[in-house]
């Protein structure tokens, strides 16, 4: 469980998280909306400390982040907006080894780890491939792939769809069901709710640094304040 007491975060004088509480439960699938700067990667980056709050609090599973780093840091991945920012080596198989390796794991444990996240994202047997020579979608998948190793309870993606083909979209798509299907918290940042209603137990959405909309993706997505927000949700749910 992730939980956010009245957090604000400045940068100068932007305020871009303004008085935020917020409980992520185990095994929710939430959904985060809003647009442009409304806060939301600011918001998501303090659940395992990549950001300290001005004020407030943010705990994991009852203990508080900055207090314990490594546990916050093994308790919730996070894929990065733009996989640049996050890939760290020159191979697949290197990079995705990454996390495991810093958590001091024995090689056959990182090897099943590194081979079940590679599967998980449709490139198993690629470990030798150079994440250089991959696609923005590809490249995503890797980076997925290395938070997956980690084997957290919660995993938060911070605009996973941006920039992937609709291949890609799907396979991502896939994975975030299966995770949600395993129980993994799952917290996905984005401002385009299509395929991700019908599997969200929960719609957030931000304006301003703060919490605007929190509730059930029906009433949530029939909210037309969503679409004043500039996100983009799907006429009518199939089935
Ligand atoms: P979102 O992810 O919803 O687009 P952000 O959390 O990135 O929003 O940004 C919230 C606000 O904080 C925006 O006004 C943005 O310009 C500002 N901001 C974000 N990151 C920085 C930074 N590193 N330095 C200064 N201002 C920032
Ligand atoms: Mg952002």
């Amino acid at each position: 469980m992730i939980t956010v007491r009245n957090l604000t975060h400045r940068y100068g004088d932007t305020v871009a998280v303004d008085d935020v509480s917020l409980t992520v439960e185990d095994g929710e699938f939430l959904v985060l909306v809003g647009a442009n700067g409304s806060g939301k990667s600011t918001l998501v980056r303090q659940f395992n400390g990549l950001l300290e709050p001005d004020s407030g609090e943010v705990s994991v599973d009852g203990r508080a982040v900055h207090e314990d780093l490594v546990a916050a840091r093994v308790a919730v991945g996070m894929v990065f907006q733009d996989p640049r920012d996050q890939l760290v080596a020159a191979t697949v198989g290197a990079d995705v080894a990454f996390g495991p390796e810093n958590l001091g794991l024995s090689h056959a444990e990182i090897d099943r780890r590194v081979d079940a996240a590679l599967s998980a994202v449709n490139l198993a047997g690629r470990e030798d491939e150079r994440v250089a020579d991959f696609s923005g979608g590809e490249r995503e998948r890797v980076a997925i792939a290395g938070a997956l190793a980690m084997e957290p309870t919660h995993l938060v993606l911070d605009e996973p769809f941006t920039g992937l083909d609709e291949p890609a979209r799907r396979s991502v798509l896939d994975r975030l069901r299966a995770l949600r299907a395993d129980g993994t918290s799952v917290v996905v940042v984005t401002h385009d709710l299509r395929d991700l209603l019908s599997l969200s137990d929960r719609v957030v959405a931000m304006a301003d640094g703060r919490v605007v909309v929190d509730g059930d993706p029906e009433s949530a997505s029939t909210r037309e304040s969503l679409a004043d927000l500039d996100v983009r949700v799907p006429p009518v749910d199939p089935c």
